[in-house]
This record gives structure tokens, C-alpha cells and sequence, in this order.
């Protein structure tokens, strides 16, 4: 009898139906006692009773976010250019800066790439100006082992020119190396996908283009992108479906530029997919 009394707190505390986050949810109590048992799926801070519950919630919250993420301003980048930068540490010449700028602003190659291609500066000094700039430090990323990092998917790697550098376990904390400028704003959107605390660094970029080369290969099956733009109806109903196959249960999501990221996680699986949101 004693071992009962004991074990009854465990069994209720195991077994107590969860609110389903759905405020539409028409689960009674009494009839929600067969999902006891079942996960349900976490999405940010809510908890779903079933796949209908999260599907509906997921499509208002993808509704509300396409509206905000369209009134997000690109980010205010106050800080002295690149080639003044460099020009300030006698790197380049005022001529050199003067040819280089030309050549960008006909080509809309970045500037960095410009100085490198003409010669004008090492890959070490531009590297360096970059940190200066932005006021973070260099990674060296023949420091970066693929075990201590993260996943991110690689089409957003691509578009900020960036990297999961290095992750450390017990402080969570997940150094981030940008090849070009830093965009705080994927820095949040990183934040709110994956448990750890971002912090940006700088990285060369020949190591970066490099190293992403293996990272992609790696991704393989594991990210799934969406290229035409999608409704949030729609985008709701393919996570779900997505949700169903792999067991998943979370779901965490986050605007980011023009992209939404999705990272569905079970018990084995992690997949990412990618939306591109309807900019107006
Ligand atoms: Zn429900």
C-alpha cells in the first residue's frame, strides 16, 4: 500500500491533461483523456493538444507575423564604411578607394570583394577593417570543429554570408562569424529557433565560402525550402504535415528578413524548413 500512495503523485502529475494553447479548441476535458497519453506538439510557449489545434493556432500566428515582418525597416547601419576604414589604417590609397568604389557601385560586388580582386589590400586587412567596423572580433575558423556548433540552414547562411562558429554546451552560447557586415536582426531570429545565446564575431572570407562548402553537404535532407511565396494558410498546413511525418514535438519559428524559418524537433529528427514570406 505504501508503494501506491507513492507512486499515485507521479502517475496524476504524468497523466494531467495540459491546456491546449487553442482558444478554439473544442476538446473537452473528458473527451481530451485519450491524448492524455499522446505529446502533443509545443510551438513557441503554447502546447497543442493534436495536429487540427496547432495547424489552426500556427496559421493566425503566421497571419500576424507576415503583417510585422512587412513593416520591419532594414536595420540603420551607423558606422564608417569599409573603405574609410581601411583608408584610415593606410591600407589603401584615396585613389585605390576611388577605383574600388567605382567598380562596386557599377558592379553591386561587395566593396571587400572589389579591394581584394584589384589587389589593393590583403584578405587579413580587409578581414581586420571588417572587425574594426563593427567593433567585434576575428574568428579564425581553422579553429571551428563541426562538433562544438549548431545548425542553421544554409539558405540563410547564404544570404547574411554567415556562420555557427562555435557553441559552448554549458553557457549556451553560440558565436556567430559574419563574412560581411552584421545583421542583428538574424541574430535575434537565432535567439528565438534555437536554445542559445548568439554572439556575433568576424571571419575571413575565403575561410567562410570554404567552409560553407562542407557545411551544405552536411545539410543534406535536413533543410526543406520553399521558394514561391506562400500564404499562411498554406504555410501552416505543409509544417503540419511535415510535423505528422517526423514525429515532431516542437515547433519553433522566426522571421527572418524575407524568410521564415521553421525547426521542427522529435525525439530524433531536427528538420528546417524555409518560406519565403509575401512582401507587399
Ligand atoms: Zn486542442
Amino acid at each position: 500500500m505504501k508503494s501506491l500512495a507513492l507512486a499515485l503523485p507521479k502517475i496524476s502529475a504524468l497523466t494531467w491533461p495540459r491546456k491546449c494553447a487553442n482558444q478554439h479548441c473544442r476538446r473537452s476535458m473528458i473527451r481530451s483523456a485519450g491524448w492524455w497519453k499522446a505529446a502533443g506538439i509545443r510551438m513557441q510557449d503554447g502546447w497543442f493538444c493534436g495536429p487540427d489545434c496547432f495547424e489552426n493556432s500556427l496559421a493566425r500566428t503566421l497571419a500576424a507575423l507576415n503583417v510585422s515582418a512587412r513593416k520591419q525597416q532594414p536595420a540603420y547601419r551607423n558606422r564608417v564604411p569599409l573603405g574609410l576604414t581601411l583608408l584610415s589604417r593606410g591600407h589603401l590609397s584615396e585613389q585605390q578607394l576611388k577605383t574600388a568604389l567605382d567598380q562596386h557601385r557599377a558592379t553591386g560586388v561587395r566593396l571587400g570583394d572589389v579591394i581584394l580582386h584589384l589587389g589593393f589590400a590583403t584578405e587579413e586587412q580587409v578581414t581586420s577593417a571588417l572587425a574594426v567596423q563593427w567593433g567585434h572580433p576575428v574568428f579564425p575558423l581553422r579553429s571551428m570543429t563541426s562538433d562544438n556548433t549548431v545548425r542553421i540552414p544554409t539558405r540563410l547562411l547564404e544570404l547574411n554570408r554567415m556562420l555557427p562558429v562555435y557553441y559552448a554546451e554549458a553557457s549556451k552560447r553560440l558565436l556567430v562569424g559574419f563574412a560581411d557586415g552584421v545583421d542583428y536582426r538574424i541574430l535575434d531570429a537565432i535567439a528565438q529557433v534555437l536554445p542559445c545565446i548568439p554572439s556575433p564575431c568576424i571571419i575571413a572570407a575565403s575561410e567562410y565560402r570554404r567552409t560553407l562548402e562542407s557545411i551544405v553537404t552536411q545539410a543534406r535532407g535536413k533543410e526543406v525550402a520553399f521558394d514561391r511565396e506562400s500564404s499562411p494558410r498554406e504555410m501552416a498546413h505543409i509544417i503540419r504535415n511535415y510535423a505528422v511525418q517526423t514525429y515532431a514535438q516542437e515547433m519553433r519559428f522566426a522571421a527572418c528578413g524575407d524568410h521564415l524559418w521553421t525547426r521542427l524537433k522529435g525525439r530524433r529528427h531536427e528538420m528546417d524548413i524555409l518560406f519565403r514570406l509575401a512582401h507587399e
